[in-house]
């Protein structure tokens, strides 16, 4: 939340100037319209009336003229209706102004009065007229009448000119409000603009970063993690570069053909059907894969196969994580024969024995050593030696078909197994099948007294669980029996606690 503070922090800001700048706008529009309608409503309509009632008073200031002129009470009674009419239209237009008036309501007052004066000298005239005393209705009409119209015209060009005055007030202030919303308007406008584009910089600034780190990231993965993802037949999409230094290989060379989980080894059917077996229900296999580089170096690797599940549970694919595990195992393997070195054995006897005791099940120690090897090297030479040790090698690792069955090359000529839950006879005859089979091997040995092949002799010691075997005993026990193979070579002997006891008797 913390690196996106400021950045909402600015999205706020510019949503807050941007409701301020709707308001204000609304606030100064609300204003320039009232100046409008105030103008209409005041100003010009008390003008107008005002320029209507000068129009009307000269008017009836005419007819009182034709009142006079008139010949017959008839022509002075109609002319007097048309008097009547305007001063109707008269009092009307007052109503108007003093509704409509901003000034000072007394002017009005003073010139509504003045009107009103006026019908006194118009009845004056009128009944003079009527009475056919022309001459005096004609004076009057001419001197205090006129007079009189001046007067009430003049007031009313008062307030007229106060209506214009003010409708120049209103005008004004419209325009300032005008000018005032058009300065703020733009100001906060151009202060949003400003602080979107702050923003936006900032915003392409982030998102560049992030970029830039899922870059490296991804650049770190793929040059350090041994990753690959496959199709649902195993197929490989794409591989890391570390997994292609690893297998000696180019993406190019693996994208779109089958992975077999990167295992290239003599193993590599029976372990592709065995992760098959796993992964297929949709779980997670995890084991070790070896892979022979091109060069013919051994790799190892351990492998974790995840099944990747759309949102049925259905597998879609699988991702495959690997970790070189080749130095380690070196250190625990024997280079020759590849088969778990002394070190392994050391770590796997005490382990085994550990659990024999706690499963209250027996176990066995053999020793497997070569009948005269110092011979065969003297006679067809160390490398064949070498190749002789590697296919007893290969020959015991294939006998081993249990899981609880391990063997060691633990010395130049010699190898152990670790055999668990099998009773004295089983193991009996499970190590002398071993020792038959290297025997059926037919590796010439001419200088062998016991054979014209490469022998071995197996010497082993078995032992219940419950009595909690010491690891040093069990390899001195089963020494000692390879000792007494070694008196007749190509043999196997299995002695036991209570065969000893026997014997010892
Ligand atoms: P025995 O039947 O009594 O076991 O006689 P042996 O000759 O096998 O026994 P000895 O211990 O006298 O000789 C073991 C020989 O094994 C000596 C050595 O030359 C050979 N050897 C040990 N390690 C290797 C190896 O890694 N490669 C080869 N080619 N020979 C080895
Ligand atoms: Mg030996
Ligand atoms: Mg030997």
């Amino acid at each position: 939340m913390q690196p996106y503070r400021n950045l909402i922090f600015g999205f706020v800001f510019i949503i807050s100037l941007m409701i301020g700048l709707g308001g204000f706008s609304l606030f100064h529009l609300n204003n320039i319209s009232k100046d409008v309608e105030n103008i209409y409503n005041h100003p010009f309509a008390v003008s107008n009336a005002g320029q209507s009632i000068q129009t009307l008073v000269f008017a009836m200031h005419r007819d009182m003229k034709d009142v006079v002129l008139a010949k017959t009470p008839e022509q002075v009674r109609a002319t007097l209706e048309q008097v009547h009419t305007h001063e109707q239209k008269v009092l009307k237009e007052f109503d108007i102004i003093f509704e409509r008036f901003l000034g000072n309501k007394s002017q009005i007052k003073q010139t509504y009065q003045t009107f009103i004066e006026w019908k006194n000298i118009r009845d004056e005239v009128a009944n003079l007229a009527l009475a056919g005393e022309t001459e005096a209705a004609a004076i009057i009409t001419k001197t205090r009448g006129a007079q009189h119209v001046d007067k009430l015209l003049g007031e009313v060009h008062e307030f007229v000119l106060f209506a214009r005055k003010k409708a120049d007030e209103f005008r004004s202030q419209s325009a300032s409000n005008r000018d005032h919303s058009i300065y703020v308007v733009s100001t906060i406008s151009f202060l949003t603009l400003i602080f979107s584009i702050l923003i936006a910089f900032k915003v392409i600034a982030r998102i560049q970063k992030a970029q830039k780190e899922l870059g490296l990231r991804e650049h770190l993965v793929d040059q350090n993690i041994m990753m690959a993802t496959m199709d649902t037949e195993g197929v490989v999409l794409d591989a890391s570069n570390a997994l292609c230094r690893f297998l000696g290989t180019t993406k190019e060379e693996m994208i779109g053909k089958p992975s077999h989980f990167f295992d290239n080894s003599d193993n590599q059917n029976d372990l592709s059907e065995k992760i098959w077996r796993t992964i297929r229900t949709g779980k997670a296999w995890q084991g070790e894969i070896c892979h022979i580089a091109p060069d013919g170096l051994l790799h190892w690797a351990s492998s974790r196969v995840l099944p990747t599940l759309d949102e049925n549970f259905k597998v879609t694919g699988f991702t495959n994580l690997l970790q070189d595990s080749t130095s380690k195992k070196l250190s625990i393997t024997d280079k020759l024969t590849t088969l778990p070195n002394r070190r392994s054995f050391e770590e796997v006897l005490q382990r085994e024995i550990k659990q024999a005791y706690r499963h209250n099940r027996p176990i066995t120690l053999a020793i497997l050593d070569v009948d005269f090897f110092k011979r065969y090297n003297d006679t067809y030479g160390h490398p064949q030696g070498d190749k002789a040790l590697r296919m007893v090698a290969d020959c015991i690792l294939e006998c081993l078909r249990r899981p609880t069955d391990f063997a060691f090359r633990i010395g130049g000529e010699e190898f152990a197994i670790v055999i668990a839950d099998q009773d004295l006879q089983q193991s009996q005859v499970f190590l002398d099948s071993i020792r038959e089979k290297v025997e059926a091997l037919e590796i010439p040995h001419s200088k062998s007294d016991v054979s014209g092949f490469v022998t071995i002799s197996i010497g082993a010691f078995w032992t219940r669980g419950s009595d909690n075997p010491d690891k040093a005993l069990l390899y001195a026990e089963a020494d000692k029996a390879l000792y007494l193979a070694k008196n007749s070579r190509n043999q196997c002997v299995v002695q036991s606690a209570s065969l000893l006891e026997d014997n010892a008797a």
